[in-house]
């Protein structure tokens, strides 16, 4: 029997304090980015995410700004480095890669699934056009067993440092995974439906989105305006993308919209969502978008284009969203 239960605690033991080994060590080669900060990744990034700031690519905003020169969103840090859609050969150093070692390891002892389950990234400074970034890659940490909803496992923790080619630091990226085994989650353990259904994740509240949050359970789409400029944003933030104030009301959606694009959720999936899960960016017919739950429609059946309307669900007394349903 090899199952987790039979394992002997000795085993189990000298099997995290081989995967504890791994703390710290590199991950694997350090490795540059294919490019240097652009221009053109940049434009392309602003339009996918709707950032209107100037500062990212018009040079005379930027030169007014406190940058004095166009900056780079400081979010786009691990974009600098992705290798593509088809990885390039490693350079350097053939085989030895400690974070495959460990993850065969970890495959071998049957927690072959993965999630990941955080990222937090701190930036040093802003990166400019022209910085080229390379970065190296520490395991940083590696959990004993856990038991979690998706299935025991371990917990493995990566840390990344950015820096230019002169060697400053110019962020860090903090990155976990969740590898666990395959139908020891929560889902497995019972198999009685009748289980409680546990309540929706809570949203992360902040001075600058409580208004949001307070809106939606009282069954109002609000959409923040600027009070200088009249310019519509969401999601919420401080700042007036287009005239930079700081003063701001909001107006309320009709909740009538269309769908801008959509996925269907299947993996992972998370307690209180029914799965598969159809989640829309919905167009509103004031301009701004928002991501919502898809209802009253068979996940085959969501189109782009397709005309929507606010549903409000209430999930607990805490928690009101809007969903969209075909209108
Ligand atoms: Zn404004």
């Amino acid at each position: 029997m090899t199952t987790t239960a039979d394992t002997t605690d000795t085993d189990k033991q000298a099997f995290v304090a081989k995967l504890k080994s791994f703390e710290g060590k590199a991950a694997g080669p350090a490795e540059r980015g294919p490019d240097p900060v652009n221009q053109a990744m940049i434009r392309h990034w602003i339009e996918a995410i709707g950032d209107d700031n100037p500062v990212y690519v018009d040079p005379d905003a930027a030169a007014d700004s406190v940058h004095g020169e166009i900056v780079a969103p400081p979010v786009m840090l691990q974009a600098w480095v992705m290798r593509g859609v088809r990885p390039r050969p490693a350079r350097g150093a053939s085989g030895g890669n400690a974070r495959d070692e460990l993850m065969h390891l970890i495959d071998d002892a049957g927690f072959t699934s993965v999630v990941a389950t955080n990222c937090e990234q701190e930036y040093q400074r802003y990166v400019h056009l022209g910085d080229h970034l390379s970065t190296t890659t520490v395991i940083e940490s590696v959990s004993e067993e856990k038991a979690t909803g998706l299935g025991v496992g371990h917990f493995v923790t990566t840390r990344v440092e950015y820096r230019t080619d002169d060697g400053e630091l110019v962020g860090t990226m903090r990155f976990r995974i969740l590898k666990f085994k395959p139908g020891t989650g929560r889902s497995a353990a019972s198999s009685d439906a009748a289980e409680e259904r546990p309540p929706r994740p809570r949203p992360a509240l902040t001075q600058d989105n409580a208004f949001w949050f307070d809106g939606a359970k009282e069954h109002r789409l609000l959409i923040q305006r600027c009070a200088h400029c009249g310019a519509l944003r969401h999601p919420p933030g401080p700042v007036c993308p287009q005239c930079r104030s700081y003063e701001w009301d909001t107006v309320e959606s009709s909740g009538r919209g269309t769908v801008y694009s959509y996925v269907v959720n299947h993996y992972p999936q998370v307690p209180a969502f029914d799965y598969p899960l159809p989640i829309g960016l919905i167009e509103l017919e004031e301009g701004t978008r928002l991501v919502a739950d898809l209802v009253g429609v068979e996940p085959d059946d969501v189109s782009v284009g397709m005309p929507v309307e606010v549903e409000w669900q209430d999930h607990d007394p805490d928690l009101s969203l809007p969903a969209f349903r075909p209108a």
